[in-house]
């Protein structure tokens, strides 16, 4: 193991202060940025708080359209999920159905357009900001059951009637081996819109050009408070934000707004390992087309190769505050149930983090105050998501909510319990699917 911590100490000890956890992306960094914490008094059109993608998408967004920013983040930029996270770049949102089912036909194109957007914008980031994040395009969803490749098939039926058959293609039980090295699937859907990225580098990458264009982001800033009134103020240790609209992106990590979004907003840790490099031939051999990998499991396995021919692996779900005793070996034995050839091949990182899980599964994006809005909750699936809503947050602060009343409009199951105990409750939920993965 890297930097010679045990693995889950490693997410303890590391991600407790100021550094990045002791990830394989932490390792790689492409840019060191760093920003002083707030001290005394500032005025902003917008504060942001939370400095992951949500955060720096909103602070980034709001700059290019001429506002003045300040962005608050009580560790590093990208010290949350999203520099943590598998990189894996998805389509759509969690919850999707059921708001396409809550708002009909009328707000179909719309909910469509939004399930690609944050695909464009970070594609639009990459070449314009010349950002360096290994965007590589190929996905595929894998079936481990023959009930599941049914779904595929129904699944791709949809797409093609809806236009979208040449964006995927069904692979069968007698090719999936040779698409990924394992006999552990009995199919797949490969979308090659779709895809995987480094992600804590892409969220430096959008920090720096929000900076350049002079967004004020401060770190090691901690929000304690924000004081709703016509011009809200958000309070830290050593200084104070007053600004006309503040937006909370804190996600899973945050614990402001107790009484609105406490007992809707559940943290989850799920963890990720990074093997050595495998070297090109059998990095060739597990998966010739460079696809990230995700299983269709309620509580999915995901996997893709790093720039550097690493496997990253990840996998499980945990409710409570406790740690596995050991990430590598909690994970270890699935990667080897999918690549038994990796037996004899060393684990250089592992690391976790925490995602935000809402009950029926809907992000949570709406309006705190008139001039309080949050995005947070995106149930594990916040890379494209997270830039989706960074665009509506912007649009809220110029007085458009369209976009932002498609999520805000949903009715959010408010469990009895916060905190821990809720924790607890959804804990119990998480087993109930467990057992359903295994049928
Ligand atoms: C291990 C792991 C694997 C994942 N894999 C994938 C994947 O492959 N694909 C995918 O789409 N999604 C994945 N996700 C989910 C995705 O990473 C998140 O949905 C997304 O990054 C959320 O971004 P965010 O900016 O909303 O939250 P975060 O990145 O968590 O950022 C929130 C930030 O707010 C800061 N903050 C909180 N409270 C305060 C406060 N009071 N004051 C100041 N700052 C505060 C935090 O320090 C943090 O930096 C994964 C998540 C994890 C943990």
């Amino acid at each position: 193991m890297h930097g010679n911590q045990p693995d889950n100490q490693a997410v303890a000890s590391n991600c407790g202060a100021a550094p990045h956890c002791g990830s394989y992306y932490a390792a790689t960094i492409n840019k060191t940025l760093s920003f002083p914490s707030l001290q005394g008094e500032r005025r902003a059109d917008v504060c942001v708080i939370g400095a992951g993608f949500t955060g720096v998408s909103t602070a980034l967004t709001l700059v290019e359209r001429g506002y003045k920013v300040v962005l608050l983040e009580q560790h590093r930029v990208g010290w949350g999920a999203s520099g943590r996270n598998g990189g894996q770049l998805i389509a759509g949102f969690t919850g999707q159905e059921k708001l396409q089912k809550l708002h009909g036909q009328e707000a179909a194109q719309l909910i469509s357009h939004l399930a690609y957007r944050g695909h464009e914008i970070i594609a639009e980031r990459v070449e314009k900001y010349h950002i360096d994040c290994d965007l590589s395009y190929g996905y595929i969803d894998v079936a481990s059951k023959r009930r599941q490749y049914r779904e595929l098939k129904e699944w791709l039926g949809e797409l093609v009637q809806h236009g979208l058959g040449d964006e995927v293609e069904l692979v069968s039980p007698e090719r999936i081996s040779d698409v990924l090295g394992t006999h552990a699937y009995v199919g797949g859907l490969i979308s090659m819109r779709n895809g995987h990225l480094h992600p804590l580098n892409l969220c430096l990458g959008e920090a720096d050009a929000a900076a350049a264009q002079g967004v004020e982001i401060y770190e090691g800033s901690p929000v304690l408070d924000i004081q709703h009134g016509d011009t809200p103020v958000v309070t830290t240790a050593d200084g104070r934000v007053s600004a006309d609209f503040v937006v909370l992106a804190g996600n899973a990590y945050q614990r402001l707004e107790r009484p609105r979004l406490g007992k809707l907003l559940f943290p989850a840790t799920t963890y990720i390992v990074a093997t050595e490099p495998l070297g090109e031939e059998l990095a060739r051999r597990l998966n010739p087309s460079d696809l990230a990998v995700c299983d269709m499991n309620d509580i999915p396995d995901y996997f893709r190769l790093s720039a550097d021919g690493r496997l990253l692996f990840g996998g499980l779900c945990n409710f409570t505050a406790r740690e596995p005793r050991s990430i590598q070996a909690a994970l270890r034995r699935r990667l080897l149930a999918v690549y038994p050839q990796l037996e004899d091949t060393r684990i250089d990182y592992a690391w976790g983090g925490k995602i935000g899980i809402v009950v029926n599964r809907i992000p949570l994006i709406g309006r705190a105050s008139k001039n309080v809005f949050y995005s947070l909750g995106y149930c594990g699936h916040g890379v494209n998501t997270s830039h989706m809503a960074g665009e509506i947050m912007a649009e809220a602060v110029a007085g458009t909510f369209e976009r932002m009343d498609v999520f805000d409009k949903a009715r959010h199951v408010r469990l009895p319990l916060g905190g821990k105990l809720g924790g607890h409750l959804l804990a119990l939920g998480m087993l109930y699917y467990r057992l359903r993965d295994l049928r």
